[in-house]
């Protein structure tokens, strides 16, 4: 099968390269299309624990199934179209217990420690066929909008945490895919103002006009917590997302937030300066609440497909480009520049 080898940092080659055996205990894939996420980007130029190669990355998946391992049990069958889940627990810690494979400290991912997507096949590996880590495409999703289940799912992990009513102003740091996702789905939880902030303010003036009734703020321009303010009548935001790896946007969105706000850091920070200051009494006296986000699991794919399914996100909206295998390094360039929303690839048709 042709594939997309990451050798280590910035080398990946296109080659034939041996099919993935299905075991009895394991299903087998017929990859499609598998979106770059930013991780992916990192992974190319950095190298990532998880990642030992030769290996094959790519978790943001849709393919159909070709091969089922005869001890398989439940409804897959052959020619299903499926996401399968990212995040694959050891399946019997207090966390795997509660669902959160996620948060597994022996979490074992697709596009990671097990080969992902951007191979022409690939394999639900056991531990994931014993947690049904997989959700299925319904009709109306096609193999190239479905690619961007993972990510929405992970926007909607984070979302879960938030309670965003009808009515409430969202402020979201960063304006990326993810940024754009988290704005959209704001919106379609009843949001009435989505307040979007980044410095690269052509780049977020342009992707803005590929949805509707965002609110933009150039942080070099205008003085972003006066400007909010502005916009919310002196009270705040309600909620605060940031996507985007930026201390300075972790630290503003508590000069922003109205009492009984929820923040969300779903950007994380670079490893080696991830220490923030903050005034732990506006926590306290306003009763503001800060979360975590860190990937997805099962439930938030679901969510995901009914999102997508029922038409409140539409993803061909986030989607700039389709490419072929053979230009990945090419759309990993393209994703790091900062110039596109998502870039998919097709594996297969
Ligand atoms: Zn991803
Ligand atoms: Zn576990």
């Amino acid at each position: 099968m042709r594939a997309a080898i990451f050798q280590g940092p910035e080398k990946i080659e296109i080659k034939d390269w041996k099919e993935p055996e299905c075991s009895e205990n394991e299903i087998l894939i017929k990859v499609h299309y598998c979106a770059i996420c930013g991780t992916d980007v990192r992974t190319f130029f950095h190298g990532h624990k998880k990642v030992i190669p030769p290996a094959i990355i790519g978790h943001e998946i849709t393919g159909e199934v070709v091969e089922i391992g005869k001890n398989v049990k439940g409804p897959l069958k052959k020619g299903d179209k499926i996401t399968p889940v990212t995040s694959i627990g050891c399946g019997h810690c207090r966390l795997c217990n509660r669902g959160l494979y996620n948060l597994c400290p022996d979490t074992k991912a697709l596009g990671y420690y097990y080969a992902g997507g951007f191979a022409e096949y690939m394999v639900i590996p056991e531990p994931a066929v014993s947690q049904n880590a997989w959700v299925l495409l319904p009709e109306n999703i096609s193999l190239l909008d479905g690619a961007l289940i993972e990510p929405l799912s992970c926007v909607i992990n984070a979302q879960n945490y938030l309670d965003i009513q009808k009515g409430d102003t969202v402020v979201i740091y960063g304006g990326g895919p993810i940024g754009f996702m988290h704005a959209v789905l704001a919106q379609a939880s009843g949001a009435e103002k989505v307040i979007m902030v980044d410095p690269a303010f052509e780049r977020l003036t342009r992707f803005a006009s590929l949805f509707s009734d965002l609110i933009l703020i150039n942080p070099t321009e205008d003085d972003t917590v006066e400007k909010v303010k502005h916009l919310t009548n002196g009270i705040g935001a309600d909620v605060i997302i940031t996507a985007c790896p930026a201390k300075q946007a972790q630290m503003e969105s508590f000069k922003i937030a109205s009492p009984h706000s929820r923040i969300s850091f779903f950007g994380g920070l670079p490893k080696d300066d991830s220490i923030i200051k903050l005034d732990s009494n506006l926590i306290h006296y306003y009763e503001i609440s800060v979360f975590g986000a860190f990937a997805s699991n099962r439930s938030d794919y679901q969510k995901a497909v009914d999102l997508i399914s029922s038409g409140k996100i539409e993803p061909s909206k986030f989607i700039t480009e389709v490419i072929s295998l053979e230009d990945i390094v090419n759309g990993i360039n393209l994703v790091k520049s900062g110039s596109v929303l998502k870039i998919v690839v097709r594996i297969q048709e």
